[in-house]
């Protein structure tokens, strides 16, 4: 038969089987990295060339951009670019239907899609108009419940019957309902309603359901564990007509069920859909037999789980690299130093990818790979000085600083909210613009403050005190004293507290984690001032290492690595209470969950992995000494090499202890980050004012006197009386006469 398909050719036989079997249910159940993407993206193109089917006619989705956006970008290679056919995510798909046929529902097409402030704003709206107290009803805690309902289709008609009398249900309901019809009013729907929205228009207009039924002759779902109820209903309405369904996942792989994601879609499929094809792909092409067995070795333990074990024919590779850190700068550090040492094999830095549990992981890293001028990439996560809370503690500390910074000042005003809206604000500002003194000097004027209402008022006099009574203090405050302060008492960390959502709670955990960094740096100096210190974070958070052209090393979290690969991986922080986390431990699954998250985690490595620990972390503001994780006692030690296994002493990398031959410099030591950094905006002024020229002449203690020769950004060539010296600028001590 087809056998000799070119467009085929490089998939192996169970692959191709599923690629060619194009009509009914057809369920690719395998382990990671067995091209299951690859075999969706083969027979998409097969489709189109061979069978001449119309693109219209087929539905590809996924969840992330991303991940859709390289499926696209696959299949057009395959095929040609331009094609009329929808690959995309959930909520695009969703969002298409909706433009045309949101009139079912009421809605006018043109309909506006909320985001998170939109939806905060109408939600404190109608906390206002209910007349409940702000102080325990934070917006937030509204919106979880209402995606919640959302998520499982619940109205609030329904939320009211299902749920009692008690004050705060009775709370969300009235607070839903009226959200919901704001909402209508405003012909607007947040990001829960595409998804429920979409469904329900299936399920309302038999014609408008019939329409997509018939357009999409073949639908396509990656990562099909990971769909929730509405996602599953979604699929299932479009796929009755014509029963062609194809779907694909790994239920090794499921880590959404946190989000309502329900792994019974994958396990029950067959029983959804009458005479389900089943494929399994058992040949692993992504990673060497080393990291595979790794892999494996951790997710045996999960009892609820279908058996299966992938192979390769790629050789054993190198064992996989396992460093016990005195704590999470020297883990740090190893992984910087590590990248530079793998990357003398000429490789480029977006072969690296740092992956860990959680966001609070990523500041530590960025701060040793930019000590270094090694460039990265966030993803999915914002830088950590560029994080939106702890750019407001900053500016409160700036604030204490000078009170002249109007911008900080802005900045912070209303944060936590304190009745100071957009209008007063601009009031202000042109106030004292006229009378040409500081936002905070017109602040410290009562007359002015008293104009604001009641609470207003009372806000902003307290504001001004505490900054005016810190900035006098300041000089006899440590840092992290000041900074305590400033959290409690400006009401910033209650105001988090209070909203009590995954969202505040991980901003919490980032203003602790800034507390670690203030307490690095009072150790390094117990007399640092307040000046210094901000003069010092300024210079980190200034160091730009955001690479355009993506040659960059890559962070994020495990959790957004799903479905990408990379020859290079580090997973830091194995360690109990972190990975995996104590909350696993609260919820049942919640544990095998974070085992299947880790699986993901080790199965995105195609050449080499790296697992780091840190004997002693610092965290959220707190030190402790740490357990390695269960995951590591977990793994099968013969693959492992470096710190393993488990013994008490930290043995030093540099004595060889690993066998891939790269030599390495130096031993491995903690260094000055912040001594770097400043040699490092050294050079960059010099660099900048083209400091040194070919003939200028210049001294060095113990050369003597020389002529430069040759300059560039990093180095000059100076040709002194004892033979020419290549140095570097900004650290060696030469000096222009
Ligand atoms: P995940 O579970 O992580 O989403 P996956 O099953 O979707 O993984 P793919 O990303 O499709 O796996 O493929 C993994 C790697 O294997 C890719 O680099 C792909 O190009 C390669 N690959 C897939 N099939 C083959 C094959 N038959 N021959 C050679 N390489 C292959
Ligand atoms: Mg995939």
């Amino acid at each position: 038969m087809t056998t000799a398909n070119p467009l085929l050719s490089k998939l192996n036989k169970q692959q191709r089987e599923a690629a060619m079997y194009t009509e009914g249910p057809l369920l690719i159940l395998a382990g990671a990295g067995s091209g299951k993407t690859s075999t969706m993206t083969h027979r998409i193109a097969y489709m189109i060339e061979e069978l001449h089917i119309n693109p219209y006619q087929i539905l590809a989705v996924t969840f992330t951009n991303k991940a859709a956006g390289e499926m696209r970008d696959r299949v057009e290679a395959l095929v040609g670019e331009g094609l009329n056919m929808w690959i995309l995510t959930f909520h695009s798909a969703c969002l298409r239907i909706l433009r045309k046929h949101a009139e079912v529902l009421g809605y006018g097409t043109d309909f506006a899609v909320y985001d998170p402030t939109d939806q905060k704003t109408v939600v404190k709206n109608i906390i206002k108009e209910l007349g409940l107290d702000p102080k325990k009803f934070k917006p937030a805690y509204f919106l979880g419940a209402i995606s919640k309902c959302k998520e499982q289709k619940i109205s609030p008609a329904e939320y009211q019957m299902e749920n009692g009398d008690d004050y705060k249900e009775k709370c969300i309901y009235e607070v839903y309902f009226r959200y919901e019809k704001t909402l209508k009013k405003n012909n607007a729907m947040d990001f829960d309603d595409l998804l429920l929205n979409a469904v329900r228009i299936f399920e309302k207009d038999e014609a408008v359901l019939l329409e997509y039924q018939n357009r999409f002759r073949y639908i396509m779902v990656d990562e099909y564990q990971d769909t929730n109820m509405l996602q599953y209903q979604f699929v299932k309405m479009l796929a009755e007509t014509h029963d062609n369904i194809c779907v694909v996942g790994d239920d090794d792989q499921c880590i959404y069920q946190w989000r309502g994601a329900d792994i019974r879609n994958i396990l029950e499929f067959e029983k959804d859909f009458k005479n389900t094809k089943v494929i399994k792909l058992e040949q692993n092409y992504r990673s060497t037999s080393n990291i595979l067995d790794a892999a494996h070795s951790v997710i045996a333990h999960n009892r609820g789980r279908k058996p299966k074990k992938l192979w390769t024919e790629h050789e054993a590779g190198n064992k996989i690299t396992y460093f016990r850190a005195e704590n999470e700068r020297d883990e740090a550090y190893f992984v910087a130093a590590e990248i530079n040492r793998i990357k003398t094999i000429d490789r480029k830095y977006s072969d690296f990818a740092i992956l860990y549990r959680t966001n609070a992981q990523s500041r530590t890293f960025e701060e040793a790979l930019s000590n270094r001028g090694i460039p990265y990439r966030v993803l999915g996560g914002l830088r950590y000085y560029d994080r939106k809370e702890i750019k407001d503690m900053l500016c409160y500390m700036r604030l204490v600083q000078n009170h002249a910074d109007d911008l900080a000042l802005t900045r912070i005003i209303n944060e936590p909210k304190r009745g100071i809206g957009g209008k007063t604000l601009e009031k202000l500002t042109a106030l004292a613009s006229v009378r040409q003194e500081s936002l905070f000097e017109t602040l410290l004027d009562e007359e002015v403050v008293s104009s604001f209402s009641a609470k207003a008022s009372a806000n902003i006099e307290k504001l001004a005190e505490l900054i005016a009574m810190l900035s006098i203090e300041q000089s006899n405050m440590r840092i992290s004293d000041l900074y305590d302060e400033l959290l409690v008492k400006t009401g910033y960390l209650k105001d988090l507290e209070e909203q009590n959502t995954l969202e505040a709670e991980s901003r919490i955990e980032n203003l602790m984690e800034f507390k670690s960094v203030i307490y690095d740096y009072e150790k390094n100096d117990p007399n640092i001032t307040l000046p210094e210190f901000m003069e010092r974070i300024a210079l980190l958070a200034e160091v730009d290492n955001h690479d355009a052209d993506e040659n960059a090393v890559v962070l994020m979290t495990m959790h957004s690595a799903k479905g990408l690969e990379f020859p290079f991986v580090f997973l830091p922080g194995l360690e109990d209470g972190l990975f995996p986390g104590w909350r696993a431990f609260d919820r049942e699954d919640g544990l095998e969950e974070e085992r299947r998250l880790c699986y993901v985690g080790i199965t995105r490595a195609k050449e080499r992995l790296w697992l780091t620990s840190a004997e002693m972390r610092t965290m959220y503001g707190k030190t402790d000494y740490t357990r390695e994780s269960q995951f590591l006692r977990e793994m099968d030690k013969k693959l492992l090499e470096g710190d393993a296994v488990f013994e008490k002493k930290r043995k030093d990398p540099a004595e060889g202890a690993f066998s891939d031959g790269i030599s390495r410099e130096k031993p491995f030591q903690p260094f000055d980050q912040l001594k770097y950094a400043r040699q490092q905006t050294k050079q960059k002024v010099e660099a900048l004012s083209g400091s040194f020229l070919p003939g200028d002449r210049v001294s060095h203690p113990k050369f003597g006197e020389g002529t430069v020769q040759a300059a560039d950004a990093r180095t000059v060539t100076v040709a002194f009386a004892d033979g020419t010296k290549k140095l570097a600028i900004g650290f060696a001590p030469i000096k222009k006469i």
